[in-house]
């Protein structure tokens, strides 16, 4: 085919949501609204936008070759139940308006999860990439880049978009990754060869953080494979385990140029396999509670506070954020000289707010979404500080994380960030911002999972993960699942699995 010359129009949209299908918090307008939600072509929106990584950059990878940018809509929000249908057509339908409203364009670029879930649609990105084909023709040079927590599906692949994803959990990775996504799309749009997507289903529920061995070293291998052969991207999808799906699971993405497909089929059973083997051989690395604990108290010293996440309660994986079993912990063991945060509980932040820095007084802290909250806890509590201005670093490494109404409370010498925007930790600014100083700490617990690693590793002096009730509990095998293809790990014996094709 000929190609275009010139700078290329280029048609940029996302539509992102982890669905957590055991979350209590529903997912609405209003949420997105509330988070990121940018409407086609419209000034006022876009910086905003532009905030969330991987779309951002796309504006950023763009300019770099000189390309002319069409935006169409953006939307994002935390990790929650799944969409009703109509939350999901209306956002899904958008786009598409959006993409027939542009005009000829030379490529589309969508931002996804992978994990989006809506009332009737199991599969939304699924979907959303089969209507994009269906109304560009088969021609169009149509890319995607997803999430590693991404549950990556038959329709996705099938859709004929190049799908790429994250190599890195933190997230760290989406500029260069986005970078080697637009190449090869822009290539196939100047006349290059056709790239494709190949998938490999590995079935494995879990999280696999990639800064610690053995994952590391997995992760620095893949470009091993690329680059030759006509293999041209390797990404390999961790899924997410608390979609409840048939597609839900690790995978396999092979992006080729079609000049030997026995190539990229090799390369995918290779790293599957890998993947298969490393995910089925790692200890669950989370703690029950009283275990993790004992610990993270064994190993307070000098150098740092010791850092426990509490990943069940984490809202970047749709969990209320406002659970007190940690809390309740350390107050009922008397640790002191601790901080944690931060707890989701709009009401007590603004009451604590009210009574000003230096008050003391009776609080009503957390335990309100639902039974996996846990009961409230009541304390009598010390107002340190109070800001509706403060940020936090997110996956980017900018401020650009606002807060909300942020207080820290002192109780039981345990310093407590309660906050008004339901959100994960990512980095110390949660608890400096607040002047509480990490350093002088024995122990921090964090509401995350591994997002915070970037930002904690460099003060602290161990780190370890618990397992709490919570909406993202680890224990998995105990998950009333209704649609997980099975054999899967670990559900299943190891001795049940083998990697599949899609
Ligand atoms: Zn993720």
């Amino acid at each position: 085919m000929s190609g275009a010359a010139g700078p290329l129009r280029v048609f940029v949209a996302a539509l992102a949501h982890e669905t957590n299908s055991f979350s209590p918090l529903p997912t609405s307008l209003r949420a997105f609204a509330a988070d990121i939600l940018h409407r086609a072509g419209d000034p006022a929106t876009l910086p905003k936008a532009r905030g969330f990584p991987a779309y951002g950059d796309l504006f950023t990878v763009a300019a770099e070759r000189g390309d002319t940018v069409i935006d169409g809509p953006a939307a994002w929000t935390q990790p929650s139940g799944p969409a009703p249908r109509p939350v999901y057509e209306g956002l899904r339908d958008g786009l598409l308006a959006a993409l027939a409203a542009a005009g000829p364009v030379d490529m589309v670029v969508l931002v996804l999860h992978g994990a989006m879930v809506a009332d009737g649609y199991p599969d939304c990105e699924g979907d959303l990439l089969a209507r994009v084909r269906a109304q560009m023709g088969p021609g169009l040079p149509v890319g995607a880049m997803l999430d590693l927590h991404g549950n990556a599906s038959p329709a996705m692949v099938g859709s004929g978009a190049v799908i790429m994803a994250c190599k890195e959990y933190p997230h760290t990775d989406y500029l260069p990754r986005m970078r080697e996504l637009y190449a090869i799309l822009a290539g196939m749009a100047r006349g290059g060869r056709r790239a494709r997507t190949l998938m490999r289903r590995v079935p494995v529920l879990g999280l696999y953080g990639t800064t610690e061995q053995p994952m590391r070293g997995f992760v620095d291998g893949l470009a091993g494979h690329e680059g030759r052969d006509g293999v041209l991207a390797v990404s390999v999808m961790h899924g997410f385990p608390w979609s409840d799906t048939e597609h839900t699971g690790a995978a396999v993405l092979v992006v080729h140029d079609g000049s030997d497909k026995g190539a990229a089929a090799r390369v995918a059973g290779q790293v599957g396999d890998g993947f298969l083997r490393l995910a089925t051989g790692m200890p669950n690395r989370r703690l029950p509670l009283a275990q993790a604990l004992d610990l993270a108290v064994a190993a307070i010293g000098p150098g740092g506070p010791v850092v426990l996440a509490d990943g069940a309660d984490n809202p970047g994986g749709g969990a209320a954020c406002d659970s007190t079993f940690v809390l309740r912990a350390l107050l009922g063991r008397g640790i002191g000289n601790a901080a944690l945060g931060m707890l989701w509980d709009p009401q007590a932040a603004a009451i604590a707010a009210d009574a000003g820095v230096g008050a003391r007084l009776p609080l009503r802290l957390g335990g309100k979404v639902g039974p996996l909250s846990g009961d409230p806890v009541d304390l009598d509590v010390e107002v340190l500080a109070v800001r509706d201005d403060a940020r936090q670093r997110g996956l980017g490494g900018e401020l650009t994380e606002p807060l909300g109404l942020a207080v820290a409370l002192r109780a039981g010498g345990i310093d407590i960030v309660v906050n008004s925007h339901r959100q994960q930790v990512f980095s110390p600014e949660c608890f400096t911002a607040l002047g509480i100083d990490l350093a002088a700490k024995d122990l921090v617990v964090v509401k995350s999972t591994q997002h915070f690693r970037a930002g904690f590793d460099p003060v602290a002096r161990a780190t370890f993960y618990c397992d709490a009730p919570g909406s993202l509990n680890g224990d998995l095998p105990s998950l009333p699942y209704r649609h997980l293809r099975r054999p899967v790990w670990p559900l299943d014996p190891v001795g049940s699995l083998h990697a599949k094709g899609a």
